[in-house]
């Protein structure tokens, strides 16, 4: 292992497949657009098993004793306490397999084998875990009219109008994303600085696992960990040793330029659900588009 080749400062390289604010994807093929609320599902990037990059998903079942199951975790506090192990651990018991294999038994192994999925394909499994629990829709609380003022109490909100942006059916090992960014200012580590840095798409462990109690609500917390999460490469050594992942004291010395670049390129190779739906206001019937994200939605997961 060497450390990587540095860019000039504000240069961005991508492999593999890129994703534009709408969402549309650029690559050796044409974007998917996933279904939601089939028993059968796919993720939007899967992970590298292989020479295969594996994809496929099925959820057991949405029978009430499942449901009951997955309720009772929420009186468990110390998976309860941290939104990143309760969503895991919901989806453990949710899914039957993945990539064609069964869910381990052991649930700790199986909520492991969750969290070691990208952050975009945990979001995609939660939406689509909610859609096969609610083929009516959910019914949204607490919101109200941006037109007319009106306040919402038996909205629901059809999950089918989710947007789940997704690398190609016949994408490969080769096309999972990464991108090399310069920085501007760089990162102070060790005698050095690091100047160019390989992101990858993070996975819910690096991101959200160990994030307990009022951390889940700090952004800039959040943000952080996302990008210490991505970072998977740098072009410094210290002591003789090429530095691959930078401690997240090191991330506190990103400066806003730096912080921003990092932001935009992650999102650049991160396959996302959309997390946003269109909801007609009952009462004046104007189209209002509503955040679905799981900070803006208490109760979004495991439900
Ligand atoms: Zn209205």
């Amino acid at each position: 292992m060497t450390p990587i080749e540095k860019l000039e400062p504000g240069q961005v390289r991508i492999s593999g497949y890129e994703y534009d604010d709408a969402g549309n994807a650029s690559g050796p093929g044409p974007l998917e657009t996933l279904t939601l609320g089939e028993l059968d599902g796919t993720l939007p990037h899967g992970f590298v098993r292989g020479p295969e990059l594996v994809r496929s998903y099925r959820f057991n079942a949405p029978k009430m004793g499942l449901r009951r199951k997955i309720g009772e975790l929420r009186q468990k506090p110390k998976i309860a306490g941290s939104l990143g192990r309760l969503t895991a651990y919901v989806l453990a018991l949710a899914l039957e397999s993945i990539g064609g294999e069964p869910m381990p038994k052991q649930r700790e192994k199986a909520a492991l084998l969750v969290a070691g999925l990208t952050v975009g394909d945990v979001f995609a499994l939660s939406m689509d875990w909610r859609r096969v629990c609610a083929p009516r829709g959910i019914k949204f609380e607490d919101g109200s009219c941006g037109h007319c003022g009106s306040g919402w109490s038996s909205v629901r909100i059809n999950l089918d109008t989710v947007g789940v942006r997704a690398l190609p059916a016949d994408a490969t090992a080769a096309d999972s994303p990464r991108a090399r960014v310069g920085l501007y200012d760089g990162i102070p580590f060790g005698e050095g600085t690091v100047q160019t840095v390989v992101v990858k798409p993070p996975t819910w462990l690096d991101f959200l696992w160990g994030v307990h109690g009022e951390a889940q609500n700090n952004k800039t917390l959040l943000r952080a960990r996302t990008l210490g999460a991505a970072i998977c490469a740098t072009d410094i050594e210290v002591g003789g040793r090429p530095i691959q992942r930078l401690p997240l004291q090191a991330l506190d010395e990103l400066m806003p330029d730096d912080e921003a670049l990092l932001d935009e390129t992650i999102s650049r190779i991160v396959p996302t659900p959309e997390m946003v739906v269109e909801v007609d206001c009952p009462d004046c019937g104007q189209k209002n588009v509503v955040p679905m994200d799981p900070w803006n939605n208490p109760g979004f997961f495991g439900g």
